[in-house]
């Protein structure tokens, strides 16, 4: 059985970086499929080739900034295949990109690229086959992915044992037309490339030693998660662990492959392992991790007698629907609700939204407020396990912190609060010590 490795941004960033991946895949002979993400920052101020390739289409029409930008996307992959002392011309692949972007009229096949070229280099280094993602990451023809057809696809493409480099972040229509999964897809192809190879493992290479029990910019040193369930992952990159793609989980989660995030600059470290909720170890803490995010706001709808208005909740959402408006949360009491979104959600302004509810329902109010954000608090240790809300919001207490909205999901393996993003950082820091310094005895059973 085979090792998938993906290797995101910062490992794929120069020929030192490409080294130690060498190092890593030589280091296992197991190690068969590797998914490369486009170079990223070398250093702080830098710019990652995938943001110079969404410029780059930006300024399609614009022969000279085009060319400006262009140039310092083919100057990076340049310099790398000097530094590694490749033997590799990729002058013939720059003319038909930059054909090819200036003639395209939606950004996917641009920002493709990077993976595109990182992938043509990695494979011609370190000597195994390259496959382009675009002959067998299938979307449809509404560009929504198509997991079935891929797995086909691609699990033939990996069969017998080939050693082989697959570009991140696209695929493409049944018509070969490119399309990219969001930002930071690269960690979905690499799940997928796990799931269709039937890997013993998708190795996830970064540069972080895993997944941290809250946001280091935020907490003092927080510590490290060993093990976290495929639940645990997705509750808690979606709300703002940003160590992998939140979508990332979908594809091994079918086959019940473990994911392995591993620091390529340090390589020893055993990183965080994510597994099946019944192979996580025990006992395990409460709380396995914190994460939360900034820029939400609420809708609040009263109305006397709502709770005998058959129909006054779907309402109000088919506004939200015409529109393609997301929410996050609804709590509703007897005669209110209100509906938590994030703020990039407002498609249409908050004004108008109000005006269509306030003429199609008639509440007796409605307002919306800004500036709340939202903390999740997760771990399958909560699980029919009593005061850990009480915990949350007594720790929120102690911190002279005003609680805007809690709810636990049905799953009971987290709890989201709402909290005024001035306080937002003083918050996580409370529940953090609540659970992990001083409540750091109190683990589950
Ligand atoms: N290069 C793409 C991005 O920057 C995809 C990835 O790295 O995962 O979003």
């Amino acid at each position: 059985m085979c090792k998938v490795c993906k290797f995101g941004g910062t490992s794929m960033a120069d020929a030192d970086a490409i080294r130690n991946v060498e190092d890593i895949i030589r280091s296992d002979d197991s190690r068969r499929v590797v998914v490369v993400s486009a170079p990223g920052k070398r250093f702080k101020d830098d710019e990652k080739v995938t943001d110079l390739l969404y410029r780059a289409f930006s300024l399609k029409d614009d022969p000279t900034g085009f060319c400006g930008v262009f140039g310092k996307i083919t100057a990076r992959y340049d310099g790398i295949i000097k530094d590694l002392k490749l033997d590799c011309d990729l002058s013939a692949e720059y003319e038909a990109i930059s054909q090819k972007i200036r003639a395209s009229k939606t950004p996917d096949y641009a920002a493709s690229r990077g993976e595109y070229l990182s992938a043509l280099i990695t494979a011609k280094y370190l000597g195994f086959d390259f496959i382009d993602a675009k002959d067998c990451i299938r979307f449809d023809s509404s560009r929504v992915f198509d997991p079935e057809t891929t797995n086909g696809l691609l699990g033939s493409a990996l069969s017998g044992g080939r050693y082989a480099v697959l570009p991140g972040f696209y695929g493409a229509d049944a018509r070969g037309e490119i399309v990219t999964f969001s930002r930071g897809g690269s960690d979905v192809t690499g799940s997928i490339a796990a799931r269709a190879a039937k890997a013993l493992v998708y190795e996830n290479w970064t540069d972080v030693d895993g997944f941290l029990t809250a946001d280091p910019r935020i907490v003092d040193k927080p510590e490290l998660i060993e093990t976290l369930s495929y639940k645990e992952l997705r509750e808690l990159s979606y709300m703002g662990a940003s160590v992998l793609h939140h979508e990332a989980i979908f594809p091994v989660r079918k086959e019940g492959i473990p994911i392995n995030v591993k620091n390529t600059f340090d390589k020893t470290k055993a990183g965080t392992m994510i597994l099946p909720a019944a192979k996580l170890p025990k006992p395990r803490r409460i709380v396995t991790g914190i994460a939360g995010k900034k820029n939400y706001s609420v809708i609040n709808i009263e109305k006397s007698l709502l709770n005998n208005e058959i129909g006054f909740v779907r309402k109000v959402l088919s506004i939200l629907e015409k529109y393609g408006i997301s929410f996050e949360h609804m709590p509703t009491g007897i005669d209110t609700m209100s509906i938590i979104l994030a703020d990039s959600e407002f498609k249409i302004p908050p004004d108008r939204l109000v005006e269509e509810i306030k003429t199609t329902l008639s509440p007796d109010s409605i307002a919306v407020y800004s500036g709340l954000s939202l903390i999740a608090v997760v771990g399958h240790g909560m699980e029919n396990k009593k005061g850990t809300a009480a915990q949350i919001c007594g720790a929120l207490f102690d911190a002279d912190i005003n609680i805007r909205m809690i709810d636990q999901g049905s799953s009971e393996i987290n709890i989201i609060v709402a909290v005024g993003t001035d306080d937002y950082e003083r918050a996580v820091n409370a529940v953090y010590d609540s659970f992990f310094r001083r409540g750091a005895s109190r683990e589950s059973a």
